[in-house]
């Protein structure tokens, strides 16, 4: 089967074309600046790249533009068979991959109230894609369905019940495909059964989210009702104090709007540094910067005290995975976090490979190391199109 995978954003549209029978991606490319001035998309096709420059009216026009290149390359005489959507929210109810029907899509928009900046562009999408390709299957895969397992206790706020009750206001989490594929490799790379391991495993890119997965079941994570809490990120925020949060809103006469935008385009990373939301440049900075070298040591501190968390709340670890942007290529950020817990799980970190550059799943801990440690290059996309050649 081929799948065409669509993560659309309010101005762009990341597509990945996988063949399911070898999971081979034959393209992967996004369109950006989709109803702006300078639009363009980018591809890679069998290992070529390419660049088109054009302005696109909507997601259809840039739908239709991506296709048109994947037929004349990638495709050739072969048809889509299918088209599978990352959803960021799913809200209390879904939980598995669902075919897409005219009341999934509906609920889809529906939960913008929960994930107002990427369910309405995620239903845009499948929207385009309904039209692009009339009676294909379209399957929408949940970025917060992995963490349905979440007990009660774990998933509560300290808020009136009532209130939370009305507005479903409660942890749910995301980037789960992302663990629970990062969580499955790790099980095949140390060959043991997924069923018998308590791994956490830390997605850590331009947003981060740390989940502690035990016997392949998501029991608690980092972000929560919306993808602000945990971890600081790029330019969110992460976890703050509330009372924070209302002194800036009076102090600063800030109304939602106001603090939404400071809290997930201004803080993080950048916030701290005021130099970059980009760790590359933070890394770059930090030994003449103090600014800098204050957020790399804020993120990586964050980063342990997560970990040491989860690690009591599954009552042992036996494996840290690191995935994403950062996750995969930083080994200071690795190397901090690991020689931190050194003594509280026994971390013995094999510098040699952790400082290796490499795209492959790797073990970076010593054979000797009480909990082993490695890096998964994450592979959502991949996981998308398995779903949906599952459901159709
Ligand atoms: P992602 O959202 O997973 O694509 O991750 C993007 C982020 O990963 C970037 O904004 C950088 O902060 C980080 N990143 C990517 N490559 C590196 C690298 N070589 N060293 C440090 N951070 C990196």
């Amino acid at each position: 089967m081929i799948i065409l995978t669509l993560n659309a954003g309010s101005s762009s549209l990341k597509f990945n074309l996988i063949d399911t029978a070898d999971e081979t991606a034959l393209a992967d490319g996004i369109a950006e600046r989709i109803g702006l001035s300078d639009g363009f998309i980018r591809w890679t096709i069998q290992g070529e790249k390419g660049r088109v420059d054009q302005d696109m009216k909507d997601h259809k026009d840039a739908l239709k533009t991506i296709m048109d290149e994947l037929r004349k390359t990638a495709l050739k005489d072969r048809d889509v068979t299918a088209v599978g959507h990352r959803v960021a929210h799913g809200g209390p109810h879904f939980g598995d991959p669902m075919l897409v029907t005219p009341k999934v899509l509906q609920e889809i928009e529906e939960l913008a109230a929960l994930a107002p900046l990427h369910n309405p562009a995620n239903a845009l999408g499948i929207k385009t894609a309904m039209e692009i390709f009339p009676g294909k299957p379209q399957v929408a895969v949940f970025d917060t369905a992995f963490h349905n397992s979440i007990p009660d206790y774990a998933y509560t706020y300290g808020l009136p019940k009532e209130l939370c009750a009305k507005y479903e206001i409660r942890r749910y989490g995301f980037h789960g495909t992302s663990h629970r594929y990062v969580a499955e490799r790790t099980a095949l790379l140390l060959a043991k059964p997924l069923d018998m391991l308590k791994i956490i495993t830390c997605h850590l890119g331009n947003g981060s989210s740390i989940t502690a997965v035990n016997k392949g079941k998501s029991v608690d994570t980092s972000m929560g009702l919306t993808p602000l809490e945990g971890v600081i990120m790029g330019t969110r925020c992460g976890s703050v104090d509330a009372g924070a949060i209302i002194t800036l809103m009076e102090k600063e006469n800030l109304d939602a709007k106001g603090i939404n935008a400071l809290l997930n385009k201004q803080s993080g990373l950048l916030g701290i540094s005021g130099v970059s939301s980009d760790l590359r440049d933070i890394e770059e900075s930090r030994a003449s910067n103090d600014s800098s070298r204050l957020t790399f040591e804020t993120l990586c501190y964050g980063i342990v005290k997560y970990i040491g968390a989860y690690a009591a709340a599954m009552d042992g670890v036996d494996v840290i995975t690191f995935t994403a942007g950062i996750g995969e290529n930083s080994n200071s950020t690795r190397a901090w976090v690991c020689n931190r817990l050194r003594n509280l799980l026994g971390i013995e970190l094999n510098e040699a490979v952790n400082n290796a550059r490499s795209k492959e799943d790797r073990i970076i801990s010593t054979p000797s190391s009480r909990t082993a440690v490695c890096v998964i290059p994450t592979n959502e996309e991949l996981m998308i199109a398995r779903y949906t050649a599952k459901l159709v």
